[in-house]
């Protein structure tokens, strides 16, 4: 890594923006203690130029700190100089948590799962993106030219995510008109969400760099196809040994797997609150789309909000390696770190409750009749994101997953968003939200 220029000290807030300062390189070592202060408040942040109410005020200051492992740096391509970062906790003093922190919400959230159960939680992002630019002419679907077109900005974006040491399972053109997607390979949750960070901020830097623009937003304009992040999650025992699967239980699940998905789907509109957090993520969510519109699990099922997935192999070791949860009532409006940290939330519930799992849609929930969705307990996800948040303030069992602050100052955030969308003319909304993400 070079040794001049800037070091930018980046954290990701409760909008899941990585916001960041920068330090000369040379500083960085002295920097590695104590970091940089930013004002409590900045934790109210909405995704626009607008600061929430909050509990802070203009009174104090957290410490941004480096977690030194997780530096990275883009490199130089003979245009562009590097840009070195590194992801930092919010703490007020060195070494002290602060509960409105999200990456300690997910570090404690992991912590007390594997405390209570021996097992850590995987994840592994996959993520969808709208490009766009003056010269950029979409291609038809999955589409070989899609991806040959835009070579030079994948390869490119390939290249800037090994440098950067999260480099993707796949790259390649999704479905919508424009659309592409970056797989993550899967890691321990924390590190799961930091490189998803990363990866999005390495993406809008390469598309920038090849004339581009990248944006995440859950559904760019009404028309456009939505951009999911669908999130992967398996359970590993102490030896790293994938157990979300012992082949007996429903839908292949081992029965802590199970215990845990129920959980899932028994908070599901509270965990909705943070993994589609935003006035336009309920734009996106609904039946039809293969973003999903209904609170239940299927096996292989796209329009279930949990679909599980078996390992592919004739080798039945390896297939139990493979197999994973994946939650697709998500996208990049949200935190990571939150959103990994509240599915591990309510996967503990479920374990604690030995939480039975409801029946399994088998196909499409738009498709059964009401009579069968009320049988099996399935029921259509919340509609807008005002919706999510009620059923989030009912919950009182997520309400003592977070600390006053980090939910207040939530709560507070996302009231306005909601706000703002009910008062702003829908081109400007979907334009908004299309630039902040
Ligand atoms: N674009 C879809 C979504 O909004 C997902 C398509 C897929 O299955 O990859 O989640
Ligand atoms: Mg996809």
């Amino acid at each position: 890594m070079s040794e001049d220029g800037l070091i930018y000290l980046m954290w990701s807030d409760l909008v899941g923006m990585a916001r960041a300062r920068g330090v000369p390189i040379g500083d960085y070592d002295s920097r590695l203690e104590s970091g940089l202060g930013w004002a409590n408040a900045g934790q109210a942040m909405t995704p626009f130029e607008h600061l929430a109410d909050n509990p802070w005020g203009p009174v104090d200051e957290v410490r941004q700190i480096p977690d030194p492992e997780t530096r990275f740096e883009i490199p130089a391509d003979g245009v562009n100089p590097a840009i070195q970062a590194v992801i930092c906790d919010s703490r007020p003093a060195p070494g002290e948590p602060w509960g409105a922190c999200v990456r300690q919400f997910c570090r404690d959230a992991v912590a007390d799962l594997k405390a209570e159960t021996g097992l850590d939680l995987i994840a592994a992002f996959e993520l969808e993106f709208l490009l766009e630019g003056d010269d950029f002419v979409p291609e038809a679907p999955f589409a070989f030219r899609a991806a040959a077109a835009q070579h030079g900005f994948l390869t490119g974006l390939e290249q800037m995510l090994a440098a950067a040491g999260v480099g993707p399972e796949t790259v390649e053109p999704e479905y919508g008109r424009g659309q592409y997607e970056i797989s993550c390979h899967p890691r321990a949750a924390l590190k799961a969400a930091d490189a998803a960070l990363v990866s999005c901020e390495i993406t809008r830097e390469a598309a920038r760099r090849h004339g581009l623009r990248a944006s995440f937003s859950p559904k760019p304009t009404p028309n456009h196809v939505g951009n999911g992040c669908h999130i992967h999650l398996s359970l590993a025992d102490s030896q790293g040994k994938n157990v979300t699967s012992d082949g007996a239980g429903p839908l292949g699940l081992g029965e802590t797997a199970a215990q845990f998905c129920a959980g899932v789907l028994k908070h599901m509109e509270a965990v909705l609150a943070f993994t589609a957090p935003s006035p336009v993520s309920y734009h996106r969510l609904g039946p039809h789309h293969w973003s999903t519109g209904y609170r239940c699990i299927g096996l292989q099922n796209r329009e279930a909000a949990l679909r599980v997935m078996p390992g592919i192999s004739r080798d039945l070791e390896k297939a139990a390696k493979g197999f994973n949860i994946e939650m697709r009532a998500a996208d990049c409006t949200a935190s990571p770190y939150l959103a990994l940290g509240v599915l591990a939330r309510a996967g503990l519930e479920g374990i604690r409750g030995e939480m039975a799992l409801p029946p399994p849609a088998e196909i499409d929930p738009a498709d059964m009749t009401e009579e069968e969705r009320e049988k099996a307990g399935i029921t259509p996800l919340p509609a807008s994101l005002d919706a999510a948040l009620e059923a989030l303030k009912t919950d009182e069992v997520a309400r003592a997953w977070f600390a006053d602050d980090l939910y207040n100052s939530f709560i507070s955030i996302k009231s306005w968003e909601a706000d703002y969308a009910r008062s702003t003319a829908p081109d400007q909304f979907f334009a908004c939200y299309r630039h902040a993400y």
